[in-house]
C-alpha cells in the first residue's frame, strides 16, 4: 500500500491521495482564488469532495468539480440540500458525531467553531454548522482537517477518540484561529505533524506557518509549510 499524499491547491483546498489511491478533495475553491495553482484547473478523476461549511472560499468550486469528475460529495446536512438544489445527485449530508464508511474510508464529521453561510441574489442564506473532518485511510493512518474554527477544548477529545497524526489547521486568524490558538490546538490534539491553511491568500489573512514554527518547533511539533501546487506524503 502506498503512503498518504497530499497537495495543498491554495487557500483551504487540498487534493488527498489515499494509501489505497482515492483521490479526495476537501473545500475544493479554484475559481478567483489567488493563492490556486494552475495544476487545479486539472484534477483528473476523483473519488470524494469534503466541504466543510457553505462559505464561498470553501465551496465555490463544489458543484462544477462534482459535475466534471463524478466524485460523491460529503457536506453538512444543509449545505448537501443546497447542492442538491444545484443539480448534484451524489451527495450525501451529514451532522457533527456522525461517521460514513464509504470507499473504504472511515470518514466522521466533527464540530467548528464558526459560520456557516452563502450569499445569493444579495441576501445571505444560512447553512447549518461549519465542521471538520476526521478521515481514516485503509491503512489506518487517521488525519482531521479541523476546517474553519477558533481553537476548542474538545480538540482534545479528537485526539482521544480518533488519535490522529496529522491536522491540517487554518492560521490566517481574523476568519479563524491565528498561530497561537494553533499552536493550542496542536497540543490538544497531541499531534506531532501540522500542515497550516487558509493563510496568505490576503493580505487580510495575516498569520504565518514562521510563527506557528517558532511556537511549536520547541515542543517537538514539525510544521509542514507548503507551496500552493506542491504535494508532500
Ligand atoms: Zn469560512
Amino acid at each position: 500500500m502506498a503512503s498518504f499524499s497530499f497537495t495543498w491547491l491554495g487557500h483551504a483546498t487540498f487534493l488527498f491521495q489515499s494509501p489505497g489511491g482515492k483521490r479526495i478533495v476537501l473545500d475544493p475553491w479554484m475559481t478567483g482564488n489567488p493563492s490556486s495553482p494552475e495544476s487545479a484547473k486539472k484534477l483528473g478523476d476523483l473519488d470524494l469532495i469534503l466541504v466543510t461549511h457553505g462559505h464561498s472560499d470553501h465551496v465555490g468550486d463544489a458543484v462544477p468539480l462534482a459535475r466534471s469528475s463524478g466524485a460523491h460529495v460529503v457536506a453538512p446536512y444543509e449545505v448537501s440540500v443546497w447542492l442538491q438544489g444545484k443539480g448534484l445527485k451524489n451527495v450525501t449530508g451529514m451532522n457533527p458525531g456522525g461517521t460514513l464508511q464509504v470507499l473504504g474510508l472511515s470518514i466522521t464529521m466533527v464540530p467548528a467553531i464558526h459560520s456557516s453561510s452563502i450569499e445569493e441574489d444579495g441576501k445571505m442564506l444560512y447553512l447549518g454548522v461549519a465542521t471538520g473532518y476526521v478521515i481514516k485511510f485503509e491503512n489506518g493512518l487517521t488525519v482531521y482537517f479541523a476546517g474553519d474554527t477558533c481553537v476548542f477544548g474538545d480538540m482534545r477529545l479528537i485526539a482521544e477518540l480518533y488519535q490522529p497524526t496529522v491536522a491540517f489547521l487554518p492560521i490566517g486568524d481574523l476568519y479563524t484561529m491565528g498561530p497561537e490558538q494553533a499552536a493550542k490546538a496542536c497540543e490538544l490534539l497531541a499531534i506531532k505533524q501540522v500542515v497550516p491553511m487558509h493563510y496568505g491568500t490576503f493580505p487580510a489573512l495575516t498569520g504565518t506557518p514562521a510563527k506557528l514554527r517558532q511556537l511549536v518547533e520547541p515542543r517537538g511539533v514539525q510544521v509542514l509549510e507548503m507551496k500552493p501546487g506542491e504535494t508532500a506524503s
